[in-house]
């Protein structure tokens, strides 16, 4: 398994998305740029891979806040033309906090301009490499893949990882059409000729065909019983917030996910527990899986 040279990836940990930097003699290009709490390191290990190179180009496979948390941090510094795909547009537009997946997740992002969209079918040049621009609904309904069929490559972002794919959000906001569009993004993956998968988190890897195998296995087990996307769902976004604070008092968690509207409208719909039930739960899962440990009356995350 190796990248072409012009394609350089800073893998980061969980709260920030792995930042890709395509490079060619006409200007770097980065897809995806962390999340807003990043910034700071975002901006100085992007100046260390670009060594005084120009930064082109900034692109999005997607805008939730761990993708496009460093876009406008970015802009500031290259003064880079920005592009996104182009169902995300109308929610920049009006910066929509529920579709875009922050306040009413207990997360943020800097607001930023864009410059043009592309869209499905689209061809973008990065890296001295033409990239197919794919659709990927499922996770986002507007997120994109890019995939290089010459380079054979393919940067997924949040629609495919080496263990399954990122968190799908169950019938929330009267959407339910999420599973099956994963169904049919992962289908899709199946048909591309990848020798390497760069993805929105963890590291690049081969084998797609087994990575789609674990995949198709995930939804499976989410078609058959959707309390068990629900479950996921509500442990991904604590655990999510829990990062970024790195520490919360024990005794404000029933609270918090009464107050956190993605936990709450997940708790009425589907896991149908008081508060207090669900934050004990949720703590005991979080333990088991190795995320997070309580001590002292203060629950900490483990960045695991
Ligand atoms: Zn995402």
């Amino acid at each position: 398994m190796k990248l072409p040279e012009s394609i350089q990836v800073i893998e980061r940990g969980w709260l920030s998305s792995n930042n890709v930097v395509l490079h060619a003699r006409t200007g770097a290009v980065v897809v995806d740029s962390g999340y807003g709490a990043h910034v700071p390191q975002t901006l100085a290990l992007l100046e260390r891979v670009l060594a005084g190179k120009k930064l082109a180009r900034l692109v999005n496979t997607h805008c939730h806040s761990d993708h496009m948390g460093g876009n406008a941090a970015i802009q500031a510094k290259y003064g880079c033309r920005t592009s996104i795909p182009e169902g995300e547009a109308p929610l920049i537009d009006r910066w929509d906090e529920q579709a875009l997946i922050l306040a009413i997740a207990d997360q943020r992002a800097e607001r930023f301009r864009y410059d043009d969209t592309f869209r499905d079918g689209d061809t973008l040049r990065m890296g001295g490499y033409d990239w197919r621009v794919i659709a990927a609904p499922g996770h986002d309904t507007h997120a994109v893949m890019f995939h290089s069929p010459e380079a054979r490559v393919l940067i997924s972002g949040d629609a495919f990882w080496e263990n399954g794919f990122g968190v799908v959000f169950p019938q929330l906001f009267g959407r339910d059409t999420a599973l099956a569009e994963t169904r049919a993004t992962l289908e899709a993956i199946g048909r591309l000729d990848v020798d390497v998968v760069i993805p929105g988190h963890g590291r690049p890897f081969g084998d797609a065909g087994a990575a789609l195998e674990r995949a198709f296995y995930r939804l499976e087990g989410y078609e058959e019983d959707i309390t068990r996307l629900a479950r996921h769902c509500a442990k991904v976004m604590l655990s999510f917030a829990l990062l970024e604070k790195r520490s919360m008092p024990l005794a404000e968690l029933p609270a918090y996910v009464a107050r956190v509207p993605i936990l709450a409208e997940l708790n009425s719909r589907y896991l149908r527990m008081t508060p207090a039930a669900m934050a004990e739960w949720l703590l005991n899962d979080l333990e088991r899986a190795g995320a997070a440990h309580r001590n002292d009356g203060t629950l900490y995350a483990t960045g695991n």
